[in-house]
């Protein structure tokens, strides 16, 4: 496996080269509902980072980082179990991390994000970084959930399945099965907010939550439609889609450069 940490510093400089591809997995320690655990969206995307450097890693010359496991889960605050960093303490480690990636022998960095609350924060520090370092920064999603951008689907979740829903349990149940219950698993969606069409998931007008204010239990979809059969088949797509956007990023340059 190319993982950048398991390197001998010595050789970093010749492993690596200039067209190299550091991959950056950020997940979160939270609150997922009883029936997930704190590290899901973690695990995903260490899993999924793991699986697409394993694939096409020789290929696209890819290099794994170590996993960023705490970061922007204020949302879920609330919830004892949760460890999330400020706004601003996030952007002040990810400078950090930008400043010692510059000197690598390569400029490029992709963040493949398992949680949807640091999506608005990565796409903020994607532009600091490359300003401030000089490094080339792509934001990549194992999946885009609908209150950051991902297309709606027409379901039973009402496009409402942004955290613990169908899809992220059938995920883990695919990867982890030994870390789910679904004897707990029960239905949450937040049917009033499907009727309205500005102020909404997916909706032109941005509003700020925190998960209580949709949800008592914290989940925000419904996780009883979950299966290791659907998320076998997400997870496909999800690595596929991984691969290929990371081929376009190894190969990615600006008109000016
Ligand atoms: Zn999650």
């Amino acid at each position: 496996m190319r993982r950048l940490a398991d390197l001998r510093a010595p050789e970093v400089a010749s492993a690596l080269s200039a067209s190299s591809v550091l991959i950056q997995p950020v997940g979160a320690i939270e609150q997922h509902g009883p029936h997930l655990p704190l590290s899901t969206d973690l695990l995903i995307a260490e899993a999924l980072a793991e699986a697409v450097v394993e694939e096409r890693g020789d290929e696209l010359d890819l290099w794994l980082l170590p996993p960023l496991a705490y970061t922007k889960s204020n949302e879920h605050a609330w919830a004892p179990g949760t460890i999330w960093l400020s706004a601003q303490t996030m952007l002040s480690v990810l400078d950090d991390l930008g400043r010692c990636v510059a000197t690598l022998p390569t400029k490029r960095l992709a963040f493949l994000n398992g949680h949807g609350g640091n999506s608005a924060l990565l796409a903020v520090a994607n532009r600091e970084l490359r300003v401030a370092h000089g490094l080339m920064t792509f934001l990549l999603h194992p999946s885009q959930p609908r209150d950051s951008g991902g297309a709606a689907e027409d379901d039973d979740e009402l496009g409402m399945g942004v955290h613990a829903g169908r899809d992220e349990t059938s995920i883990v149940l695919h990867l982890r099965p030994e870390l789910v219950d679904m004897t707990l698993a029960s239905r949450s969606v937040p049917e009033s907010m499907a009727s309205r069409s500005r102020v909404t998931f997916g909706g032109d007008v941005a509003f700020g939550w925190s998960s209580d204010d949709l949800a008592a239990g914290g989940v925000i979809g419904d996780p009883t439609l979950a299966s290791a059969e659907r998320g076998a088949q997400l997870w496909a797509g999800m690595r596929a889609s991984a691969g290929e956007a990371l081929a376009e990023v190894a190969t990615f340059a600006f008109p000016e450069s």
